[in-house]
């Protein structure tokens, strides 16, 4: 009879415990987006592209191991972040840096197109 009181006294304590012990700690979340997190210089986030100093060698979309992330037309050079996975080989293999990695990771979409970074290259040969 006793035991059926004491269990749930003991479990109400334990938890109101839980609550003091925690409720004095520094928060380690965010308010996102109003508060944004520095990424170290390591992170591998959103790609720049810069057509005035690429050389249009194509060695971007050779080495990018997820096909069809880049493409190269006649009129458009183009990174879908729907594909990539952001291994930044790109990056490393562009041969004039004309591919730089940011820290910007604010990419969601709820539309796929408009996870479709567009160069305009018209003018390419
Ligand atoms: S590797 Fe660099 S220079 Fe070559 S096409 Fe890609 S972005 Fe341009
Ligand atoms: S970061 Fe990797 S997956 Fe993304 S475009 Fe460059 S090579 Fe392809």
């Amino acid at each position: 009879m006793m035991n059926g009181f004491i269990s749930p006294v003991k479990e109400l304590f334990k938890g109101l415990f839980t609550v003091l012990k925690n409720g004095f700690k520094s928060t380690i979340t965010l308010e996102y987006p109003e508060k944004k997190k520095n990424m170290n210089s390591k992170f591998r986030g959103k790609i720049i592209y810069n057509k005035n100093e690429c050389i249009k060698c194509r060695l971007c979309q050779k080495v990018c191991p997820s096909i069809g992330t880049i493409k190269i037309t006649d009129t458009d050079y183009s990174i879908n972040y729907a594909k990539c996975i952001f291994c930044g080989n790109c990056v490393e293999n562009c041969p004039v840096h004309a591919l730089h990695l940011t820290s910007c990771y604010e990419l969601a979409s709820d539309k796929k197109e408009n996870l479709i970074m567009k160069e305009d290259i018209t003018g390419w040969k």
